[in-house]
């Protein structure tokens, strides 16, 4: 078979990686993985952190190959913890953060010399408290998760400024001077403010960050509460759909510059973070799957493929309306034009099982590979990988003009060796009737 044409990844046909670890599979590229975060450090004020949210990639090497070139980790659970350590994150450079976090977090957090752990409530800040002493646990670094009240617009997903499980009310931080001065084991060092997800605009980030910096500062005087560092989310969306552009980054860093430069003035001690997860992994990843059959229905040409919605969901199509294809790509005919409009569906027995509606492709094949683009982000970990039983996609990045596999596929026995048959078949030994 000819690779001409064919959809490459640091040269490597992609033929070929599929041929080695089958399909479907996500493909990971280092060479933009490290042009994104590059391209945003280089601009960034020297001042401000990034730490990837492992929530939008949790793959280990993902945040191993982040980490060496400089990036922290924001974790959310113990697996997430576990995967910054090993993957050589410096547990200064890990913050730990959650709506619900269990005691049995709140023990690791408190073990692993995180940099702060980023508490949602008072209530919370108090268990730890608890939970330090018990422990013999002093001066435990701690960052208020603080719910702004100033409104933001243009996010994807407001998760701030309005009711919300998250963090702590602004009025309730003011409130809280005497409880917070009850507290003894915990250091409260620090604020944390996340507004959404997918903002596009630059002029919203920079809005956003400036009404954090400015929150947290007024909260600072008021309260008390010292301002060793604060993290100021982020959000910073990519473009996935055709009506969509992407930000603008010299603007946006020329922005956030400004008023951070501003803000450090006053505070040239303090720490500041920024957090993100879609902006720094989804361009890297592509989800690869092989088409089976192409087949038509009542006019409409379907590419029946191996792998759907049960590996990205967010493929499934956002707006209750007109749904949004993803980039969707023949990757078998990548330089090839599109001829004619396939919906492209996965193995499921549902009819949401769709990745892409009509989508112009170049003549599909059986046998062809089809690939979403702009999906190193929120792709396996946010779907639902065990509906029908189909397990986990492999995971392969593409380092050094060499494919690692980074994550293996779920086997049959990887979905059944957690289950338990009862022996049916036997008498009963339970004591029936006694
Ligand atoms: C989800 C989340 C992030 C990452 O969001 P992205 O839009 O993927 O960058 C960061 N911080 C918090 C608190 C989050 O909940």
């Amino acid at each position: 078979m000819t690779t001409d044409g064919e959809f490459q990844v640091q040269g490597l046909p992609v033929s070929e990686i599929a041929a080695e670890f089958g399909t479907p599979l996500y493909v990971y590229d280092t060479d933009v993985l490290r042009d994104v975060y590059q391209g945003l450090r280089s601009r960034m004020h020297p001042g401000v952190d990034i730490f990837l949210s492992l929530k939008a990639n949790p793959n280990i090497s993902v945040i191993g190959f982040l980490g060496a070139l400089g990036a922290g980790a924001e974790v959310s659970s113990l697996a997430e913890l576990e995967t910054a350590r090993r993957a050589g994150i410096d547990p200064q450079n890990t913050i730990f953060l959650g709506p619900g976090k269990t005691r049995a977090e709140l023990e690791a957090c408190a073990a692993a010399g995180l940099h702060a752990v980023v508490c949602e409530s008072l209530e919370e800040v108090e268990a730890l408290d608890g939970l330090a002493a018990a422990t013999g646990l002093d001066r435990l670094p701690v960052m208020l998760r603080v719910n702004p009240d100033f409104r933001t617009k243009g996010s994807g997903l407001a998760m701030g400024g309005k009711p919300r499980q998250f963090g702590i009310d602004v009025a309730d931080v003011r409130g809280a001077r005497r409880r917070l001065k009850g507290l003894r084991r915990v250091h409260v060092m620090g604020l944390h403010a996340y507004m959404g997800t997918r903002f596009l605009n630059h002029e919203d980030l920079v809005h956003n960050t400036r009404e954090i910096l400015a929150t947290a500062e007024s909260l600072s005087e008021e309260t008390g509460i010292e301002l060793r560092t604060v993290d100021f989310g982020g959000g910073f969306g990519v473009p996935y759909f055709d009506n969509e552009t992407g930000l603008d980054l010299s603007a946006l860093t020329e922005g956030i510059n400004g008023v951070v430069g501003e803000f450090l003035e006053g505070r040239p001690e303090c720490r500041l973070i920024n957090e993100l997860g879609r902006y720094l992994t989804a361009r890297c990843g592509t989800y690869v799957t092989r088409a089976l059959f192409v087949k038509e229905s009542m006019g409409e040409q379907f590419v029946v493929a191996d792998g759907g919605t049960n590996h990205h969901m967010a493929a499934v199509g956002v707006g209750s309306f007109v749904k949004r294809n993803f980039p969707i790509r023949s990757l078998t005919r990548y330089a090839e034009e599109p001829v004619g409009t396939y919906t492209v569906t996965g193995p499921l027995c549902t009819p949401n099982d769709v990745i892409g509606k009509r989508v112009a492709l170049p003549p599909v094949a059986a046998g062809d590979l089809i690939g979403v683009e702009l999906s190193g982000a929120y792709g396996p970990s946010a779907s639902p990988g065990l509906f029908l039983s189909h397990g986990f996609p492999a995971e392969v990045m593409v380092h050094g003009g060499a494919a690692h596999l980074v994550r293996s596929r779920d086997t049959v026995e990887d979905l059944l060796g957690k289950q338990r048959l009862i022996d049916f078949r036997s008498p009963l030994t339970t004591s029936q009737g006694a």
